[in-house]
């Protein structure tokens, strides 16, 4: 029988390219994701969705007790710098208080593996030419401080209870999938390669925040991943605590920093679009330059990455130009399986909730991210 394992927040962007790796690798796969953010047309037709909060230990309940859950991969949770700094107790609740709730299951049902997807920015600015697992941990934004908090969580965790971790420092995740069916796709895109390619598929303007900044143009600099080189990782992740591995903090990136100006650069000609750029001020919680020693990823999962930043970029064009309105509305279009799949565990009157009130959810969170960011 296959293994199963369950991924929070498996309908965002990242999640969703590693539920199809994981599908791909033989492995049956259960999401829990409450579409605050994700799509269910990202999530795999392979896979069974479960449309519900990880916070919801009910739900919770429902789902480990009614299935032999080998691991988890554990993607929900929030990524916006600049939205943490505006609203840092709805970060911590997200990427703090979802990770309470997950551990708890997992001891309760006594699953020993997790896959956490953590990010460089626990690192803060660093001088040093590429950033290894071991150096000093200063997030400089509400966002890396909810992360570091959940790492040191996992890691007690381990100690307690004996459940093993993979937890993965991201670098600038990008692209799409390679048949252009899955790829990334937020409420109000903020992270620059989706918003460079937006600005050159349909000349509107975009800004470079910042050009007083520590590096070689004066721009900030950024260590870019594809998003399946990413999902790869975490496949072998599982797989080495699942076959017995100990517990790793791995950094994910590709050893390359480019600059933002050289992004906007490298997307207009990939195009063939000129970008309608200009500089804007600073944006709050950014550090200057961030780069990914991957050393400890080639050597402990054999992994390294294989596609390169006009792979990311072609594919991130590939997506858009093959849905312009991305995943559009998507609770209407729940296959008859998924909504099978949906009353099995609607059962919990939060997820019945949050399943009723999601349409709206989606609008109210866009008009306050306009508020709050003036996006
Ligand atoms: N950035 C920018 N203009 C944009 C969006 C992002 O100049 O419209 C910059 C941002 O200030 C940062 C870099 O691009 O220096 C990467 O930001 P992103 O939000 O993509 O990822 P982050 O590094 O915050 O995780």
């Amino acid at each position: 029988m296959n293994e199963t394992i369950l991924v929070t927040g498996g309908a965002g962007y990242i999640g969703s390219h590693a539920v199809k790796q994981l599908v791909n690798a033989g492995y049956d796969v259960i999401v829990i994701d409450n579409l605050s953010t994700g799509h269910i047309d990202a999530v795999d037709k392979k896979a069974k969705l479960v449309i519900g909060d990880v916070r919801d230990l009910g739900l919770l309940d429902t789902i480990f007790s009614r299935n032999n859950i080998a691991g988890v991969m554990q993607f929900a949770g929030k990524i916006i710098v600049p939205e943490s700094v505006s609203h840092p107790l709805s970060y911590f609740d997200d990427n703090f208080t979802a990770v309470i709730s997950i551990l708890r299951a997992m001891r309760k049902y006594d699953c020993k593996n997790i896959v956490f997807s953590s990010t460089a920015a626990v690192y803060g600015s660093s001088d040093s030419p590429a950033i290894k697992e071991d150096a000093p941990l200063h997030p400089e934004s509400p966002y890396g401080f909810s992360k570091l908090a959940a790492e040191h969580l996992i890691c007690d965790c381990e100690k307690a209870y004996g459940i093993k971790h993979c937890i993965f420092r991201y670098f600038n995740v990008a692209g799409a999938s390679e048949d252009g069916s899955i790829g990334e796709a937020h409420p109000v895109e903020t992270h620059l390669i989706p918003v460079t390619v937006n600005a050159a598929l349909t000349g509107r303007p975009m800004q470079i925040f910042g050009n007083d900044y520590q590096t070689r143009d004066g721009t900030n600099l950024r260590d870019y991943i594809h998003v399946l080189d990413l999902a790869d990782a975490h496949v072998l992740g599982m797989k080495m605590l699942l076959s017995g591995g100990k517990s790793e903090i791995i950094n994910l990136g590709s050893e390359n920093g480019y600059t933002n100006k050289e992004i906007v650069e490298t997307v207009g000609a990939v195009t063939s679009h000129p970008v309608n750029w200009t500089y804007g001020p600073r944006r709050p919680g950014d550090a200057d330059s961030i780069v990914a020693s991957n050393e400890k990823a080639k050597q402990i999962l054999g992994w390294k990455p294989t596609r390169d930043l006009k792979c990311m970029i072609e594919s991130d064009v590939n997506w858009r130009n093959k849905h312009p309105k991305l995943y559009g509305r998507t609770l209407n279009k729940l296959t008859s399986d998924q909504k099978k799949q949906l009353l099995i565990y609607r059962s919990s009157n939060h997820a019945k909730a949050l399943y009723e009130e999601i349409e709206t959810k989606d609008q109210e969170r866009l008009e306050k991210l306009i508020k709050a960011n003036r996006f």
